[in-house]
């Protein structure tokens, strides 16, 4: 299925909870989820008459809402969930770090973007370099010990500056450290399920694509 191109706040109406997918209007008395805090749709506001959801639905939402947080069309998603798969440990805690340890997510984390979304453009327009060398693919999985900085020419971008005037309120996660004033930052260790901070029921997901 292709990627959604439609607005973004119909996608966190229909969880029904905030997905933060549009930056810094996210953080403001403008969410959609704080303003109408019901699904979209003609039917929007008679769901909560509906009947209890049934396991496999809400497997279904959990999926939905992980993938789009990180903003993966479902064939991405679900080729992660297959290469996880067969790796020692929880598969849903494995499915998180890899989906965490993507450069553009790596890139929104250190706060150069104010979104995932913003931030895989910014890697696709080859503003990015791992290690010393340009890297153009938002999929890339930065390793522990790899460093990511803003590419020379790229370190002055509007975006950019603004987005690490916001995060610079809040604290970066655990697993990555970032100098804002050089623009670089370093993924240190692989990230553990515990400082992913995701609400996701990701056992959910495992069930749902074990059937
Ligand atoms: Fe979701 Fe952000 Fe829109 Fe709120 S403003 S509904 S968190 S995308």
């Amino acid at each position: 299925m292709a990627r959604h191109t439609g607005p973004s706040c119909r996608l966190c109406r229909r969880e029904g909870v905030k997905l933060f997918l549009k930056g810094t209007r996210c953080l403001t008395e403008k969410c959609a989820v704080d303003k109408r805090a019901y699904p979209p749709g003609q039917h929007g506001q008679s769901t909560g008459r509906r009947r209890k959801a049934s396991q496999y639905s809400r497997q279904l939402r959990e999926k939905q809402k992980v993938k789009r947080i990180y903003g993966l069309t479902e064939g991405q998603f679900r080729t992660t969930f297959e290469r996880v798969e067969r790796e020692e440990g929880k598969t849903g805690h494995n499915l998180l770090i890899a989906l965490e340890s993507r450069l553009d997510n790596v890139v929104y984390r250190l706060g150069f973007a104010p979104s995932r979304k913003s931030a895989r453009q910014l890697v696709r327009h080859g503003h990015l370099e791992v290690g010393g060398h340009r890297v153009d693919i938002p999929s890339y999985q930065v390793k522990p010990g790899e460093e990511v900085r803003l590419a020379k020419g790229s370190r002055e971008l509007v975006v950019v500056a603004a987005s690490l005037e916001l995060a610079s309120r809040g604290q970066p996660v655990s697993w990555i450290t970032v100098d804002r004033d050089a623009k670089v930052g370093r993924v240190t260790e692989r990230p553990t399920r515990d400082a992913i901070p995701i609400a996701a029921e990701e056992q959910l997901i495992v069930e749902l694509y074990s059937k």
